[in-house]
């Protein structure tokens, strides 16, 4: 599916200021929200993109990218980053950017109450990883060491980000994290949950910030991880492992890492799905008397048997020596084309034979060759 301009989702003019982006994006989230529209799953897809559109034209770094390089930005392909993914849905939860341009209404900013209050729990960010892979190391599998820098609790505070490890309960909040109001506006009554602007919506106030990481309660450290590449995987698929990503600022649930695969070009294969295709040339002789070549696959050397009177261009096919299907025991074939090679320089002694073979020509050409010289007869004749 071809992804629309960010500024046309917006209907944005590409030198729209802040305030004008962050209205249409309110205008538009409030229209397409799915708890306006249940059941509607395109109005769902509209307000995602509203979602993702925003999220990249509010941030001026990732919007001088996406005006410079467009939906290809680097940042996609990029060793892994701080912060997770420069665009796109992956990492981006469209309620919670919708909560949080919204003010922080509790859930449900429709004039129904949810009852249960929404504990704003901080969630660390993602780290995107990309992996470059071969085509044997995808056909056979492999396991890949790699080391990130990531965010991790500081131990001086146990991650709490203060050094005595006491945080005073919020007296504007008194802990909730939350300050209700309620409110007339064109949706009807409106409970209007914000958060507490005095704690941020932690409902604890850090009073002695832990002097090794500021109070954050994180310091920056590299981890490695090995990850078992599964065979089969293709440009595109991602792996996620929950919970293993940057920890989140004092406490809170950590992030992802999210492994992305991506595919290195082959100099003898080009892969269609399962299937990978070779090139190999063969010789006029063998190509007219038939005969056994080597052929390389992604797991070794296997002999083809070369029919006599092989044309050029003739597709061999060696069944199950092409790439496992992800997650299956099937397995693509190799599908070798054959053409046949004109040398360019021969020896004396090959020009000798040659010529002698030519002298049969053309009454020893074959079937296929006869109709193009009888035709060409016909025009001189
Ligand atoms: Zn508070
Ligand atoms: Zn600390």
């Amino acid at each position: 599916m071809n992804k629309r301009d960010y500024y046309e989702v917006l209907g944005l003019d590409r030198d729209a200021e802040q305030d004008e982006i962050k209205k249409a994006y309110r205008s538009m989230a409030m229209k397409y929200h799915p708890n306006r529209n249940p059941d509607d799953a395109q109005a769902e897809e509209k307000f995602k993109e509203v979602g993702e559109a925003y999220s990249v034209l509010s941030d001026g770094n990732k919007r001088a990218r996406y005006d410079r390089f467009g939906h290809a930005a680097p940042g996609m392909t990029g060793t892994q980053d701080f912060g997770g993914f420069s665009f796109g849905m992956d990492g981006l939860d469209p309620f919670e950017l919708f909560r949080s341009v919204f003010g922080g209404f509790g859930g449900d900013i429709f004039g129904r109450q949810t009852g249960a209050r929404q504990q704003r729990i901080r969630r660390g960010t993602d780290l995107k990883v990309d992996i470059k892979l071969t085509l044997e190391e995808i056909a056979e599998g492999t396991t890949k060491k790699v080391k990130v820098k990531i965010l991790k609790p500081c131990q001086a505070c146990s991650g709490t980000g203060s050094k005595s490890g006491d945080l005073e309960t919020c007296p504007r909040c008194n802990g909730s994290g939350e300050i209700q109001q309620v409110s007339e506006s064109f949706f009807g009554r409106v409970v209007n949950v914000t958060v507490c602007n005095l704690c941020g919506g932690e409902g604890k106030i850090l009073r002695d910030a832990c002097e090794v990481c500021g109070g954050d309660g994180l310091v920056r450290g590299e981890k490695t991880f090995d990850i078992k590449v599964p065979t089969g995987v293709s440009e595109g698929n991602y792996l996620r492992m929950k919970g293993e990503g940057n920890a989140a600022v004092r406490g809170g649930r950590k992030g992802d890492v999210i492994i992305a695969f991506y595919e290195k070009s082959h100099n003898l294969f080009t892969r269609h799905g399962d299937d990978v295709l070779c090139e190999m040339q063969v010789s006029y002789s063998d190509a007219v008397l038939g005969a056994s070549i080597e052929v390389p696959t992604l797991s070794g050397k296997v002999r083809l048997k070369i029919d006599p009177g092989t044309q050029t261009g003739k597709m061999f096919r060696l069944r199950n020596k092409g790439i496992p299907h992800l997650n299956s025991n099937r397995r693509g074939d190799q599908l070798v084309r054959v053409t046949i090679h004109v040398p360019t320089k021969i020896s004396t002694e090959e020009r000798k034979l040659l010529e002698e073979l030519q002298a049969f020509s053309p009454k020893e050409t074959s079937g296929n060759s006869k109709p193009f010289f009888k035709k060409v007869r016909d025009i001189f004749i």
